[in-house]
């Protein structure tokens, strides 16, 4: 049965800086990494000191301090969205002006590079924007991206088994060695070429699953652009942030609670 139980978190205090330990059963090696949104987290093994964690972060503090400089850069690039009658969403590539509705009920539609938008409620919450968008995108993104798939595996002559749709934050696609294919629905903000692009390159692994040069040249006759595909892709990587619940750029820095899920 699972239960919450509150469990301090083992911290690490230097100065103003404050990093949060992570210790795994199968880590040798103590390391540090900076988190888009400026956290600062030492992993270290279960029998590792904290007073040894502590030394290897002070020593790493140069390090640690241009992470968290690269971190605000990253939050003033991809500043917290608002959402809000007047604003603007990407979708399909284009910033789209969300524009209030005459439906009484919660309703969203998109017509030409415009989303006309109702709730019940003439002020709705920043929540219920994202999840009425999130719903939408992810209905569009299915049928959409199953369509895409369909046209790609005809002209590059493969057959996915199974076909899946996710929401991970970090990952775009995957291709299992069984032949099973599963897409990021949030890929559907991005411009059609770039969708194009990842549909391609996960349906070039049911040929090759490694990314020889041989997968490349398979993707490249298919997706004659995919190397500006896979260049706006990583400098995009946090333009997704908005429908994320918890901004993975904004959401807070320090652990307020440490509230944890636990096996009894
Ligand atoms: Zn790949």
């Amino acid at each position: 049965m699972n239960t919450l139980s509150f469990k301090p978190r083992e911290m690490i205090r230097h100065g103003n800086y404050c990093a949060l330990v992570q210790r795994k059963s199968f880590s040798r090696t103590v390391a540090i990494r900076v988190e888009p949104n400026g956290s600062i987290v030492v992993t270290g093994s279960k029998t590792n000191r904290l007073k040894g964690l502590g030394e290897y972060f002070v020593t790493h503090l140069d390090w640690v301090k241009d992470g968290i400089r690269k971190a605000e850069d990253l939050g003033d690039q991809f500043p917290p969205f608002i959402w809000k009658f007047g604003g603007y969403v990407p979708f399909l590539g284009e910033f789209c002006e969300i524009r209030r509705g005459s439906h009484k009920l919660k309703y969203i539609e998109w017509s030409e590079g415009v989303f006309w938008v109702s709730f019940p409620n003439s002020t709705p919450s920043q929540a219920c924007f994202r999840n009425l968008f999130r719903s939408y995108y992810e209905k569009v993104a299915r049928s959409f991206l199953r369509s895409r798939l369909e046209i790609f595996s005809k002209q590059m002559q493969v057959s996915p088994k199974r076909i899946s749709f996710r929401s991970q934050k970090t990952r775009w696609g995957s291709c299992s060695s069984e032949g099973n294919i599963s897409l990021n629905w949030k890929i559907i903000a991005a411009p059609k070429e770039v969708i194009d692009y990842l549909v391609v390159h996960e349906l070039a692994h049911l040929r090759f699953m490694d990314h020889s040069e041989n997968f490349w040249n398979f993707v490249e006759e298919f997706s004659p652009r995919n190397k500006v595909c896979r260049r706006w892709l990583s400098a995009n990587q946090y333009a997704f942030d908005f429908l994320e619940t918890y901004s993975e750029l904004h959401s807070c820095r320090l652990p307020f609670t440490a509230l944890r899920k636990s096996k009894v």
